[in-house]
């Protein structure tokens, strides 16, 4: 018997185990559940190669496809107080926090990331939100990053484009977290004040307080497909209202046809497309000599 269980068994699951596939050659879409090569689902952005499902993407993986030739700088949140109302839910906030960060992207502390660099030869800013980075949630570190996002494309006179993903605020920050969405409306009114395009990018999801922030407060506003975008979810809604809700409700076909978002662009189209707007935003004649014609693709 010892024989079969100690020397048998081992050898056959042994056996088994190294027949499995690595995990991570593969994954299945969540969408139309085929199974997608790595490589080839990262190099069509993260997007089904299948059926076109948009799977939520981190902004590392993002910013990439935005700027020319791929190159781009990436700017340090400002430093903000970590824990301020010494917060403790199952866990102490400042250790979740902690936890977060150290399986943060490389060179990203908070669940926002500012980069600037050229973009169809016009210098821009980007501030993307990061859902993997605690649900995307808006304390005082990503309030503060969107000041410094609109601070910098005004100082550069650069557009401001901004990738929304987020589940709302930041719970841990209580009422700090809330004073981000005065925060960030201001420095919205900024860019605009100093006569430069702000675009938002909606992409899956975009609900809570950056909902009713900055994310609804642009010049033009893109959603990738079906992406989920609201302020409350629909089981919240359905309640309180106590009717069913039409087919598609909160996605972006569905803002789309009721005058809520002014276009839905597939993710390999993000680029061309807010190169495009940014130019028929502002005078092209601005850009130091250098972009007449911005290199289309
Ligand atoms: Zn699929």
């Amino acid at each position: 018997m010892n024989w079969l269980t100690n020397f048998v068994r081992p050898k056959l699951r042994a056996l088994v185990t190294r027949k499995e596939t690595p995990e991570n050659l593969w994954l299945k879409c969540p969408k139309c559940e085929q199974m997608l090569f790595v490589r080839d689902w990262e190099a069509n952005q993260e997007v089904c190669n299948h059926c076109g499902h948009h799977m939520r993407i981190r902004p590392l993986k993002r910013l990439p496809f935005l700027f020319d030739d791929g190159k781009y700088e990436l700017h340090a949140l400002p430093k903000v107080a970590l824990d301020p109302l010494k917060f403790r839910d199952t866990e102490r906030y400042d250790a979740r926090l902690k936890k977060a960060q150290a399986k943060a992207e490389p060179g990203t502390t908070d669940a926002l990331v500012v980069a600037s660099g050229l973009m169809g030869n016009r210098t821009t800013v980007v501030a993307a939100l990061d859902f993997g980075f605690m649900g995307g949630s808006m304390g005082t570190a990503v309030g503060e990053g969107l000041v410094m996002a609109a601070e910098l494309a005004v100082a550069r006179k650069a557009p401001l484009i901004v990738f929304s993903a987020s589940g709302g605020a930041r719970m841990q920050e209580g009422i700090l977290s809330l004073m981000q969405l005065t925060r960030t409306t201001i420095a919205v009114r900024m860019v605009k004040e100093a006569g430069l395009p702000y675009i938002v990018v909606l992409t899956d999801p975009t609900t809570g307080g950056v909902s009713a922030s900055f994310a609804m407060l642009g010049d033009i506003h893109i959603a990738e497909p079906d992406a989920i975008i609201g302020f409350a979810g629909p089981r919240v809604i359905q309640d309180t209202i106590r009717q069913e809700l039409p087919a598609g409700f909160q996605r972006s076909e569905y803002l789309l046809e009721h005058g809520m978002v002014d276009a839905v662009v597939p993710r390999h189209k993000l680029r061309e497309t807010l190169i495009r707007m940014v130019t028929l935003l502002m005078d092209p004649l601005i850009v130091d000599n250098r972009s007449l014609a911005p290199a289309g693709e």
